[in-house]
C-alpha cells in the first residue's frame, strides 16, 4: 500500500500538538507556517515553545494530555517521550478520525510528514513512505541544489499575473504556452539572478506584444525513449516529455517512462504492429501531422532510438511534407542497452571486431539478408524482430559457414526488473526460444562475445520486482 500525498490548507483551524519539547517545536513550525491555530499540551514547554507562547503565537495548557483534547481538531501531533502517552493520543485520534501523527512511530500515524524542499509558495515533498527517513532526506539535499533558491520569487511572480494573463489568452493551450515560454526563459533566469525588477518588465512587454498572436503553432517532437529502464533516457527527452500536450506511444515503450509525461499531457496508444488495435503506420504519419496542426506540442515516443529499426525516418518525412516543424532525440537502441545490462561487449579485442545490427523480421516466411556478410567469425551479429525468424536465422548462418557451436544470447525486456538473459548456442537456438516460451521484446546477439556474459554480467533485476511488464498494455 501506498500513502495518498496531499498538501493540507490548515489556516486558521484548530490543531493539537501533545508534547513540549524541542522535538514538538520542530514539529510545530511547520503548522503555524501554514496558519493553523495551535494548542500545546504538556507540563513544561521547552525555551523556544515559551518563546512562542509569550509572543502569543501558540496556546499553552500546562498539564498533562487528557482524552478530551482531541475533540474538535483538525489535526493532532504528539511528540511526547512517553509511549503510552503517544499510543493513547494516536488511538484516541484515530477513532475519531482525525488524522494523526506521532513522530519516530510510523505505526501510530494515520499520516506522515515528508521531507521538505521549502520555496514557498512552492514546496517540494519527499516521502520514503515511512521506510527510511534518511533516504528520504538525502534525496531532499540533492533536490535542494537542483531547485533555484528563488523559485518561490518565481511563483509569486506568476500568481500576481495570473489574472492578466488569463484574460489576454483564452484557450488553455495558449497560456501555457506563454508560462512556458517565460518560466523556461529570460524571466526565469532573471528572477534567480535577482533582478526581479527586469524580469517583471520583460515579462510586461511580453504580455502586451503577445495578446492577438495567431494560433500556437504545434510541433512533432521524435523521441527515442530507450530500451526501457527509465534512468536510460536522455536529458532532453525528459524535458520534452515533460512539456509535451500529447504523448503519442506504442507497445515498445515501458510504463515507468510513460509515467514520467505531464501529468495532464494526452495519451495516444499506437498500438503494435501484429495488433487488432494498431494504426497503420500511415495513419501514426497522419495522426502526428493534425496534431501538431491542432497547434500541440506532440511528442513520439519510441522504443530505443527512433532511426534504428524505428521507421522514424518516415514519420519525419511525413512531417516534413506537411510544413510541419519538428526534431528528432536519439535514444539508446536496444542493442546498445540490451547488451551492457547482460555484460556482453559488442566488440571486444579478441571476439570481434565489428558488430551488424539486422532486422530478422520474417517477410513473407523468409528473412532477407546478407547471410554470407553475417556468417563471420569476428563479428558480433544483433537481431532486432527476430523471434518468430530463429530457425531460419540459424539454419542460414551455419549453412553460411558460422560453427553449430556460435554462442547465443536471448535477452528479453532487456534493461528492465523484468530482463531475462538466455544463453544457448545457434544449434539449439530454435528449441531454447520455444522451450523457454521466450517472448517480446527479445534481442538475438550472435557471436563469440557472449561467452563474455558468464564472468562479466552485473545487472540483476531484483526477483519478482516489476509487476508490469511492458508489452501489453491493459488500458487498449
Ligand atoms: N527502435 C528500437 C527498435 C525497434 S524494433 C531500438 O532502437 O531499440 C523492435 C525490436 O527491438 C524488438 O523486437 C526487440 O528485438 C528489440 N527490443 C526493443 N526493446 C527491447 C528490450 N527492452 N529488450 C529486448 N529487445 C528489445
Amino acid at each position: 500500500m501506498e500513502f495518498f500525498p496531499v498538501f493540507m490548507d490548515l489556516g486558521g483551524r484548530d490543531c493539537l500538538v501533545v508534547g513540549g519539547g524541542t522535538v514538538a517545536a520542530r514539529k510545530l513550525g511547520r503548522l503555524l507556517r501554514a496558519g493553523a491555530s495551535v494548542e500545546v499540551v504538556a507540563p513544561q514547554l521547552c525555551e523556544k515553545l515559551v518563546a512562542l507562547r509569550d509572543a502569543g503565537k501558540i496556546r499553552h495548557s500546562a498539564r498533562a494530555f487528557e482524552a478530551a483534547d482531541v475533540e474538535g481538531r483538525a489535526l493532532v501531533i504528539a511528540a511526547t517521550s512517553r509511549e503510552a502517552v503517544n499510543r493513547s493520543v494516536s488511538e484516541l485520534a484515530k477513532a475519531r478520525n482525525i488524522p494523526v501523527n506521532v513522530v519516530d512511530q510510523p505505526k501510530l500515524c494515520s499520516f506522515i510528514m515528508p521531507s521538505i524542499i521549502d520555496r514557498s509558495p512552492v514546496q517540494v515533498a519527499v516521502s520514503s513512505g515511512a521506510t527510511s527517513p534518511v533516504l528520504a532526506r538525502l534525496l531532499r539535499a540533492r533536490l535542494e541544489s537542483y531547485v533555484p533558491a528563488a523559485y518561490g520569487h518565481l511563483a509569486k511572480l506568476v500568481e500576481s499575473f495570473r489574472d492578466r494573463v488569463k484574460k489576454r489568452f483564452s484557450s488553455i493551450e495558449q497560456r501555457r504556452q506563454f508560462w512556458e515560454n517565460m518560466l523556461q526563459g529570460e524571466v526565469a533566469e532573471l528572477l534567480f539572478a535577482g533582478r526581479d525588477e527586469t524580469a517583471r518588465a520583460v515579462l510586461e512587454k511580453a504580455l502586451q506584444h503577445s495578446g492577438d498572436e495567431p494560433h500556437p503553432v504545434g510541433e512533432v517532437y521524435l523521441v527515442g525513449a530507450g530500451p526501457g529502464d527509465p534512468d536510460l533516457l536522455t536529458f532532453r527527452a525528459l524535458r520534452l516529455l515533460q512539456m509535451a500536450d500529447v504523448v503519442v506511444y506504442d507497445r515498445l515503450v515501458a510504463p515507468p517512462i510513460l509515467e514520467l509525461a505531464r501529468r495532464d499531457a494526452e495519451q495516444i496508444y499506437v498500438g503494435k504492429e501484429r495488433d487488432n488495435h494498431a494504426l497503420s503506420q500511415e495513419n501514426i504519419n497522419q495522426l502526428l501531422v493534425r496534431l501538431a496542426k491542432e497547434g500541440k506540442r506532440v511528442v513520439r515516443l519510441k522504443g530505443g532510438d527512433p532511426f534504428i529499426f524505428g521507421r522514424g525516418g518516415e514519420e519525419i518525412a511525413t512531417l516534413m511534407e506537411n510544413g510541419v516543424t519538428f526534431q528528432v532525440v536519439p535514444g539508446i537502441t536496444a542493442a546498445s542497452g540490451c547488451a551492457t545490462y547482460s555484460g556482453i561487449p559488442l566488440t571486444h579485442r579478441d571476439y570481434a571486431q565489428s558488430v551488424v545490427f539486422v532486422t530478422g523480421h520474417l517477410q513473407d516466411g523468409s528473412v532477407n539478408l546478407n547471410w554470407k556478410a553475417l556468417a563471420h567469425p569476428d563479428q558480433t551479429t544483433v537481431f532486432y524482430m527476430g523471434l518468430h525468424g530463429v530457425g531460419i536465422v540459424a539454419d542460414e548462418l551455419i549453412r553460411h559457414g558460422l560453427p553449430q557451436t556460435t554462442p547465443v544470447a536471448l535477452i528479453q525486456q532487456g534493461t528492465t526488473q523484468n530482463q531475462r538473459v538466455l544463453i544457448c548456442d545457434l544449434r539449439s537456438l530454435e528449441d531454447t526460444v520455444k522451450t523457454e516460451q521466450i517472448k517480446p521484446p527479445t534481442i538475438i546477439i550472435v557471436g563469440e562475445v557472449v561467452k563474455l556474459h558468464e564472468t562479466l554480467q552485473w545487472f540483476k533485476p531484483l526477483p519478482g520486482a516489476n509487476p508490469r511488464p511492458f508489452g501489453g498494455h491493459s488500458h487498449v
